[in-house]
């Protein structure tokens, strides 16, 4: 299917059916009929021009992977922050699949943690299979790029040693709104800002390891599918979120994805 990068594609919820759909910058949003990243084609059918402002479709996550992978310490001055030595190689983690959050959701905080952080991410969106293939093919592995908060209970991290459970508690990753299939993923601004306040302001060109490096890497331990995602890292600046926060990320190219953090009733 054509890429073009003044689409963006991304999944609605319209009467009460789910349907992966294209979503031009501007103009009604146009139905597929799978996945774009497993051939999925216009169905014909397109949603009324005001039917996601009206509120009678809604966005729902623009991605429904088999694997979430993390990166771990990807800028230097974020691994400075938290006072770890930068990693060799890069350092991979899960995130279940049930961790994900529609755009404009909630993150819920658990009560097992008293330190939950936000950490601003680009996400890749893979694009076809890959195993063990070469930095060189990993640059055309990905079918598009989107936003992530890797929503991170700090304390666990630290107590556990394993980041499963620090990492992977439902609502604690907001993805999208959009994918967008954008030439190059270097050289973005990344903003995050916590209730109006910009708390990280990077740039993913500060990647210690770059998309192709990334997706090689994961590629030589694990097959990539199409729709698999990989959370690239977050740039400095990272802190906690609170009751009734609401988190906006931005990155250039690919929107704006906002979310507000709640504790359980
Ligand atoms: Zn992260």
């Amino acid at each position: 299917m054509k890429t073009d990068p003044d689409v963006r594609y991304g999944r609605v919820l319209w009467q009460g059916q789910s349907h992966y759909a294209l979503l031009p910058r501007d103009g009604a949003a146009r139905l597929l009929d799978a996945a774009p990243w497993a051939g999925g084609s216009p169905t014909g059918a397109e949603l009324p021009s005001n039917a996601l402002t009206s509120g009678d479709a809604r966005l729902l996550c623009p991605v429904q992977p088999s694997k979430i992978i993390g990166i771990g310490r990807n800028y230097k001055k974020h691994a400075e922050e938290l006072k770890n030595e930068l990693p060799e190689e890069p350092l991979m983690f899960f995130k279940p699949p049930s961790s994900l959050v529609d755009p404009g959701g909630t993150v819920e905080l658990p009560p097992e943690s008293t330190r939950v952080d936000y950490e601003g991410e680009l996400v890749v969106v893979i694009g076809q299979r890959c195993r063990r293939i070469s930095v060189a093919d990993a640059a055309h592995a990905s079918f598009g790029f989107s936003i992530a908060c890797d929503v991170t209970a700090r304390d666990l991290q630290t107590k556990d040693k394993q980041w499963t459970r620090a990492k992977g508690f439902d609502t604690f990753c907001p993805l999208g709104p959009y994918v967008v299939p954008l030439p190059d993923p270097r050289g973005l601004d990344l903003q995050l800002l916590q209730n109006g306040e910009l708390r990280q302001d990077g740039n993913t060109r500060d990647m210690l390891f770059d998309v192709p490096k990334l997706i090689a890497y994961a590629s030589n331990s694990m097959t990539l599918l199409p729709g698999d995602v990989i959370l690239t890292g977050t740039p400095e600046g990272v802190g906690p979120l609170a009751r009734g926060d609401r988190v906006t990320i931005r990155i250039e190219g690919l929107g704006e994805l906002s979310f507000g953090v709640t504790t359980p009733a």
